[in-house]
C-alpha cells in the first residue's frame, strides 16, 4: 500500500520548487492527458509531453508506486510490438461534492475516473446568511464525510455550490456567510481539514451537465438555474465564461419588470421578482388566499410553508392552480430567455433547476414565449432541452470543479 502523503504530494502545491516542481507538473501533465485521451502507450505520453521514453517510464513508475496509475495490459501498437497501455486508478483518490440548495443540500462522492461513487440527495437544511446556518451546512458535511464507503485520507479535496455572488479564484463568498476577513473556502477547509473550492450554483450545475449531461459536441451553450432564484452559466467556445470577477450570469438580476417588488438583491424589478420559484411560491400563496383551491395544501400543509418541491409534486399530480401559475412564470421567464437568444445566439439553451422537474408544464411554455419574443433568424439555431443531470447536475459539477482544480498544473 502507498503511503497516503505520496498520494497527494503530486497534487500539493507545497515544497515546490527546482527539479521536484518540473517532475511534479510533468506527473499532473501525464495524469490530465490519460484523464482526457483515456489509457495509453508510454511511447504515445513520451510523445505528447515532449519528453524522453526513459524520462516518461521513470514518471509512469513513480505515480505507479504512488498508486495512482496501473498497467491495464498489453495492445498490440502499430509496429507490431505489443505495449501495455496505463491508465487511471480509479478508486486511487475521490473528491466530494456538496451542492447547497434554499431548503437542501445534496452530496455526492467522485472517483479519480470521474465516476460517482455515491450521492446523498435533498438533505433537510435551511440556508439563511447566519453563522448557525454555515455550522449546520459545515455539521452536514462531516456528517457525509464520516459515512463515506471509502477510507477519508484519499478525499483530495472538496467543492461547495453556493447562490450569489462567489470568487471562485479567491474563495469568498459575498452574498452568504460573508462574517470574516479570512476567504469562506479556507474557514471551511480548515473546518472540515480537506482542501475546499467555492463555485457559484448556477455556474457549478451547467459546468456538470457541459461534462456529463446534455451537451455533446455544442460549444455555444446556455444553461439556465430555474429554482428560487433565477441564474445562468454560459459556455462560449468551448469554456465556462466568467467575466472579470467572477460574477457573470446574474441573469435573475436584470430589471425586467416595472413594479415595486423587491428583490433580495434590495433592488426593484429584478427577472427574479416575477419569474421564479419564489415568485411563484408568493403567487401560489395570493390566490389561495383569495379563495383559489390546491392539493398542494395536502396532508395539513399551511400555506406559509409550501416549497418548491410542494408545488412541483402537486403539478406532476394535474394540480391545476400549481399548472396555471407554472404557466404564467414559463412565459416570463421565456420573455427572459428570448433576449439572451438574441444576445448570445446560442445552438443550445438546457432548462435545469428544481423547477426542470416540472418537465412540459414549464418547457413548453418557455417554448412559446421564445418564440414569440426572439427573432425567428436566431432562435431557429438553437435548441431547447430539459436538463439530463437535473438535480445531480449541482453535485456533478462541484465534484468536478474540486477534481479539476486539484489536477491542474
Ligand atoms: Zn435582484
Amino acid at each position: 500500500m502507498p503511503d497516503q502523503h505520496q498520494i497527494f504530494e503530486v497534487f500539493s502545491d507545497e515544497n515546490a520548487s527546482g527539479v521536484a516542481y518540473k517532475n511534479k507538473a510533468l506527473k499532473r501533465s501525464l495524469i490530465n492527458f490519460l484523464d482526457q485521451g483515456g489509457n495509453n502507450t508510454i511511447t504515445e505520453l513520451s510523445r505528447e509531453l515532449n519528453i524522453s521514453v526513459p524520462k516518461t517510464t521513470s514518471l509512469v513508475n513513480e505515480l505507479m508506486e504512488d498508486g495512482l496509475l496501473k498497467d491495464y495490459g498489453k495492445v498490440d501498437s502499430t509496429g507490431g510490438r505489443r505495449a501495455s497501455m496505463y491508465g487511471l486508478i480509479s478508486e486511487a483518490c475521490f473528491f466530494v461534492g456538496v451542492d447547497v440548495k434554499l431548503y437542501h443540500i445534496n452530496l455526492g462522492l467522485l472517483d479519480f475516473t470521474k465516476q460517482l461513487v455515491t450521492i446523498t440527495e435533498k438533505v433537510p437544511y435551511k440556508l439563511e446568511n447566519t453563522q448557525e446556518s454555515l455550522n449546520q451546512l459545515l455539521n452536514i458535511i462531516r456528517g457525509f464525510i464520516a459515512d463515506l464507503p471509502v477510507d477519508v485520507s484519499k478525499v483530495l479535496s472538496i467543492g461547495i455550490n453556493l447562490s450569489g455572488r462567489i470568487s471562485n479564484t479567491t474563495g469568498y463568498s459575498y452574498s452568504y456567510f460573508h462574517f470574516q476577513e479570512e476567504p469562506l473556502s479556507l474557514i471551511i477547509q480548515r473546518e472540515i481539514g480537506i482542501k475546499t473550492f467555492l463555485e457559484n450554483d448556477s455556474k457549478a450545475m451547467a459546468y456538470g451537465e457541459f461534462c456529463c449531461g446534455e451537451v455533446h459536441n455544442e460549444k455555444n451553450v446556455l444553461f439556465v438555474n430555474m429554482d428560487y432564484g433565477i441564474g445562468l452559466g454560459i459556455l462560449i467556445d468551448g469554456k465556462v465564461y466568467y467575466g472579470k470577477s467572477g460574477f457573470s450570469g446574474e441573469f435573475g438580476h436584470i430589471p425586467f419588470f416595472n413594479n415595486e417588488i423587491i428583490c433580495y438583491c434590495g433592488k426593484k424589478g429584478c427577472l427574479e421578482t416575477e419569474a421564479s420559484g419564489a415568485s411563484l411560491i408568493r403567487n401560489i400563496k395570493q390566490r389561495i388566499e383569495q379563495g383559489s383551491t390546491s392539493t398542494v395544501l395536502r396532508k395539513n400543509k399551511q400555506a406559509d410553508d409550501i416549497t418548491l418541491l410542494d408545488i412541483i409534486h402537486a403539478a406532476k399530480n394535474e394540480d391545476m392552480l400549481c399548472i396555471e401559475l407554472l404557466a404564467d412564470i414559463g412565459e416570463k421567464i421565456g420573455r427572459g430567455l428570448a433576449m439572451l437568444i438574441n444576445i448570445f445566439n446560442p445552438e443550445l439553451l438546457i432548462l435545469g433547476g428544481t423547477l426542470s422537474e416540472t418537465g412540459d408544464y414549464l418547457r413548453l411554455p418557455i417554448r412559446s414565449a421564445i418564440n414569440k419574443y426572439s427573432l425567428s433568424l436566431v432562435n431557429s439555431d438553437t435548441q431547447l432541452k430539459l436538463s439530463k443531470l437535473g438535480e445531480k447536475a449541482g453535485v456533478m459539477g462541484s465534484c468536478l470543479i474540486a477534481r479539476n482544480k486539484t489536477l491542474s498544473i
